[in-house]
């Protein structure tokens, strides 16, 4: 479970990225992936092929929005990209100039997107009723969701205020 998610604490290293872009650092390519999941066949350790798995499927998943450094050797992100066109990756610091702080043009970019909110909402519902059925004597590991969930909204919610001001 934690490997699922591990990686976006690169985040912290978003000064050493280029353009500060977290995802374009090492973590956020399929290289750690491969190696979690080649040294667990190596110690012949499942619960380590299983999380080198869930690690590829979310630098997997990070293709989709916003792209990212998926082989290590993009300039750019890589990815269907849903969030983003090339125009506005290409002139970047254009569509930045219109916010007080850079993070809001991509919150808002997420925010206003019908898509990533009904998927949020599905991946919910689909996390709560399989862990009900399956699990309910995890149910407590929900509250990492929930401290999550607290951590982007009240980042969003004040990002909106520092725009309207
Ligand atoms: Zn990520």
């Amino acid at each position: 479970m934690v490997f699922s998610f591990i990686c976006d604490f690169d985040v912290f290293f978003s000064k050493y990225a280029k353009d500060h872009n977290h995802r374009m650092l090492i973590t956020h390519s399929l290289i750690p992936s491969l190696i979690i999941i080649l040294l667990g066949f190596i110690f012949n350790w499942l619960a380590l092929i299983f999380s080198g798995i869930l690690y590829f499927i979310h630098i997997l998943v990070d293709t989709f929005d916003w792209g990212t450094n998926l082989f290590f050797l993009h300039k750019k992100p890589v990815g269907i990209k849903t969030l983003i066109s090339e125009e506005e990756l290409e002139n970047l610091p254009k569509y930045l100039a219109n916010y007080k702080h850079d993070e809001s043009f991509f919150d808002e970019k997420y925010y206003t997107n019908k898509a990533s909110i009904a998927i949020e909402i599905i991946l919910f519902v689909i996390m709560m009723v399989t862990i009900i059925i399956f699990a309910l004597e995890y149910i407590f590991i929900t509250i990492f969701y929930f401290m999550g969930l607290y951590f982007h909204l009240a980042r969003h919610f004040h990002l909106k205020k520092l725009e309207a001001r």
